[in-house]
């Protein structure tokens, strides 16, 4: 998999917080702009996400490459409505000539070597079908039915900061599927590079430095004693479940 941050709001960091002044003084943006100090700028950001007042993070996108990815994942990731993507189409590769059908298999199945090949051998059949059925005059967008969901693909997708909050709580947490799991870290660890307030307390709920929780509510998660270890110390209560006992 190859993750690259294409590009984003200039500064974003500094915009989301200017937005935020806005609802809160009367004063001309530029004005506002030119009185905000980093304190100020980390103050606004915390206070928003304390608050849940979200709005103002729409105004920070960030454009996303990913490659080496399979269809298992992309089918995942558009399931995520606040965005926007661009993924290479089926209809318009030349599978006919491609050596081998590039494809993404599971690393787990490093470890059952006869079971990889059983799913190699499958994939493979799939591209011999494929072109016995283009070679027999169906149209490629419809042989095309024939390819797994581990065929790679490629996108470009933007989302915004407050989407992204939403994607890194859900696709970050343990038990998220291996491989959006993995493109949505690095995609976090992306984001933070430019954006390092704004995305200071994203990733996954239980992961968070203040008010922790467990978006699955699960006790056999692995996360699980150690977050009720360390919201039992706060003695808070915790929204999605865990309530302390007294
Ligand atoms: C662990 C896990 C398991 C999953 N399993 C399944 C599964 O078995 N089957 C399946 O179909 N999907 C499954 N999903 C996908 C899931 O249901 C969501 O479609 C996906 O995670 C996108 O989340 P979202 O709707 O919050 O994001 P977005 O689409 O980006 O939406 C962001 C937020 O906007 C609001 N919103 C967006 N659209 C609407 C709307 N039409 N009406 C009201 N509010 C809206 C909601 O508050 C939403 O949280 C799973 C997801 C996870 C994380």
């Amino acid at each position: 998999m190859t993750l690259l941050l294409l590009r984003h709001t200039p500064d974003p960091d500094r915009l989301v917080a200017l937005a935020a002044r806005r609802c809160y003084s009367s004063r001309a943006a530029d004005d506002i702009e030119e009185h905000l100090t980093q304190e100020e700028i980390e103050r606004l950001l915390g206070f928003l996400r304390q608050r849940n007042h979200l709005s103002p993070f729409e105004h920070a996108d960030f454009t996303f490459s990913a490659d080496g990815i399979s269809r298992a994942l992309s089918h995942q990731l558009v399931r995520h409505r606040i965005a926007s993507y661009s993924q290479e189409s089926q209809r318009y590769v030349n599978y006919m000539k491609t050596p081998a059908l590039p494809y993404i298999r599971p690393p787990s199945l490093a470890s059952h070597p006869e079971a990889q090949k059983i799913f190699d051998d499958a994939v493979h059949h799939t591209l011999e079908a494929y072109r016995a059925m283009v070679n027999a005059g169906v149209a490629p967008e419809d042989a095309r039915y024939i390819f797994p969901n581990a065929i790679e693909t490629k996108l470009v997708f933007t989302l915004n900061a407050r989407s992204l909050f939403n994607f890194f709580e859900q696709r970050c947490c343990i038990k998220a599927q291996w491989e959006i799991r993995q493109l949505a870290f690095d995609m976090l660890k992306a984001v933070r590079q430019v954006a390092p307030l704004i995305f200071k307390n994203a990733g996954a709920p239980c992961q968070f430095a203040e008010k922790p929780y467990c978006r699955e509510n699960d006790e056999k998660c692995p996360q699980y004693k150690s977050l009720q270890k360390r919201t039992n110390k706060n003695d808070q209560q915790i929204p999605g479940g865990i309530e302390k006992k007294s």
